[in-house]
C-alpha cells in the first residue's frame, strides 16, 4: 500500500512538473511571437516615467514622505476601490442599505467604513456624485473620478486616530445633510454642490496628525513655505490641486471653470480654526442685517464656507456614542503629539501630556471648552440661518445633552484633577491651539 502511495505521489509530482513546463513553453512561444514594440509604446513608457517623476516631486512635499513613513514600508496595504470585491456580498448589501439613509443625522460612519472595507470616503463620494447627477452634469470620466478619489483617500494617514479618511467621510456626510437644508437646497447650483462635497472630502488630506504650532516649533519646511499661516489648510488645498491635475479629472472643462481650484482653496482655508472669530462675526452680521441673498454666488460661497466649518466641528452635535468615539480619537492624537514633543525635548502642548494628565481629565477639559467656545456659538448662528430646521434643532439637542454629560463627568472627577485642569476651561482668542481639532 505504501509503495502504491509513493508511486501515486511520484506520478502526481511528475504531472505537476509536466504541467509547469507546458505553461513555460506557452509563455515562451507567446513572447517569441510577440511583435516588436512600436515606437509609440516607447513614448508611452517615457510618458509613464515622466508621470512617475511628477508623482515623486509631489510626494516630496508630502508629510508621509517627510516622516519616512510610506504606507507600504509600514506594511499597510492602501485601500483602493478595487479591493471592494474582496468583501462578502452581505457586507456590500449592508453598505448599500446604509447609503439609502445617508442623509440621516444618525448615520454611523464607523460602521459604514467597516462595511466598505475602509473605503467609506470613495464609496460615499461616488454615491453622492450620482445622487446629484454631477458625473453627468460635468461630463466626468468615471475612471478619472475613481482614480482621484482613490488618491485622496490614500493620502489621508490611516494611522492618525482622528485626522484620517473616516473623519473626511464623516465631514462629507454632514456636509450632505447641510446641503439638503430647505433654506439652501433650492438655491445651490451644481457647481456649489460639487465644490461643497469636494472641499469636505479633501479638507484634511495628508494631515500629519500634529497641529500648526508643532510644525512651527519644529521648523517644518511647510511652515516656512506658508509663512506660519494656515500651514495645514494650505497644504491640504495644494495637495488636492496636485491630485486634481494629476488625475486630469477637470482637464476637459473650459478655462473659466479652472477657477474651481481657487474656490476649493477658499473653502478649505475657511476650516482654519484660528479664523473662527472672523467668520463667526461676519455670519452674525449678515443674520442681524438679514442681508444674505442666496441668488448671489458670493453669498452662497460664504454659506458653503460656514457649512463646511460646521461639518468639520459637528462631532459634539452627534449622538453620544458617536460623539464620544471622536473625542477619544482626538485625545489619542493629542497624546501622540505630546509623545513626539517629549522625544525631541520640546515643551509639551496643552492636553498632549499623557503622563501628567489622566485620560478623563483631558477629555472632559478639552471637549467642554471645545463645545462651549468653538462649536456652540457657530451652531447657534447656523440654527438662526436655517430658521430653525428640524436638523438644526436635533443637532442643538445633542449638543446640549453631550455638553451636560461632559459637565457631569467633569464634576464627578476628583477635586485635585478639576483644580489642576481648571485653566483648560478658559476661553482663548481665536479658538486657541488646544481646541484645534478641525
Ligand atoms: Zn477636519
Amino acid at each position: 500500500k505504501r509503495v502504491f502511495n509513493s508511486s501515486s505521489a511520484l506520478h502526481s509530482l511528475i504531472g505537476t512538473q509536466v504541467l509547469f513546463i507546458f505553461i513555460l513553453c506557452i509563455l515562451r512561444v507567446n513572447s517569441c511571437t510577440e511583435p516588436r514594440r512600436p515606437y509609440r509604446f516607447a513614448s508611452a513608457q517615457q510618458g509613464e516615467v515622466e508621470a512617475g517623476t511628477r508623482r515623486k516631486m509631489k510626494r516630496l512635499l508630502s508629510f508621509q514622505r517627510y516622516c519616512h513613513a510610506s504606507r507600504l514600508l509600514r506594511g499597510l496595504v492602501p485601500h483602493t476601490p478595487g479591493s471592494l470585491h474582496l468583501l462578502d456580498d452581505d457586507y456590500l448589501g449592508q453598505a448599500a442599505h446604509m447609503l439609502s439613509k445617508v442623509g440621516k443625522w444618525n448615520f454611523d460612519i464607523f460602521l459604514f467604513d467597516r462595511l466598505t472595507n475602509g473605503n467609506s470616503l470613495v464609496t460615499l463620494m461616488c454615491h453622492l456624485f450620482n445622487v446629484y447627477g454631477l458625473v453627468h452634469h460635468f461630463q466626468l470620466d468615471m475612471v478619472k473620478l475613481h482614480r482621484f478619489l482613490g488618491m485622496v483617500q490614500e493620502d489621508y494617514h490611516s494611522q492618525n486616530p482622528y485626522h484620517n479618511a473616516v473623519h473626511a467621510a464623516d465631514v462629507t456626510q454632514a456636509m450632505y445633510c447641510y446641503l439638503k437644508e430647505p433654506k439652501l437646497a433650492e438655491q445651490l447650483s451644481p457647481l456649489d454642490v460639487f465644490l461643497g462635497l469636494m472641499a469636505a472630502a479633501t479638507h484634511d488630506v495628508d494631515h500629519p496628525g500634529v497641529n500648526q504650532p508643532f510644525l512651527i516649533k519644529t521648523r517644518h519646511h511647510l511652515a516656512s513655505l506658508y509663512q506660519n499661516t494656515s500651514v495645514l489648510e494650505s497644504h491640504h488645498w495644494r495637495s488636492t490641486v496636485g491630485m486634481l491635475r494629476e488625475s486630469r479629472l477637470l482637464s476637459h472643462l473650459p478655462a473659466d471653470m479652472q477657477d474651481m481650484e481657487q474656490q476649493l482653496g477658499s473653502l478649505i482655508l475657511a476650516t482654519d480654526i484660528s479664523r473662527q472669530n472672523e467668520f463667526l462675526s461676519t455670519f452674525r452680521e449678515h443674520l442681524d442685517n438679514q442681508d444674505l441673498d442666496l441668488q448671489l454666488a458670493s453669498h452662497r460661497h460664504f454659506i458653503l464656507q460656514i457649512a463646511l466649518k460646521c461639518a468639520d466641528v459637528c462631532n459634539p452635535c452627534r449622538f453620544w456614542e458617536l460623539s464620544k468615539q471622536w473625542s477619544e480619537r482626538v485625545c489619542e492624537e493629542f497624546y501622540r503629539q505630546g509623545d513626539l514633543e517629549r522625544k525631541f525635548d520640546f515643551e509639551i502642548s496643552p492636553q498632549c501630556n499623557q503622563q501628567a494628565d489622566s485620560v478623563p481629565a483631558i477629555q472632559i477639559g478639552n471637549n467642554y471648552r471645545f463645545i462651549s467656545y468653538i462649536v456652540e456659538p457657530l451652531f447657534e448662528e447656523w440654527l438662526r440661518f436655517t430658521e430653525p430646521s428640524p436638523l438644526s434643532q436635533n443637532m442643538m439637542g445633542h449638543l446640549y445633552k453631550n455638553k451636560a454629560r461632559w459637565s457631569r463627568l467633569r464634576y464627578a472627577h476628583t477635586p485635585s484633577d478639576t483644580q489642576t485642569h481648571s485653566h483648560a476651561e478658559e476661553p482663548r482668542g481665536g479658538g486657541g491651539e488646544g481646541g484645534d481639532i478641525s
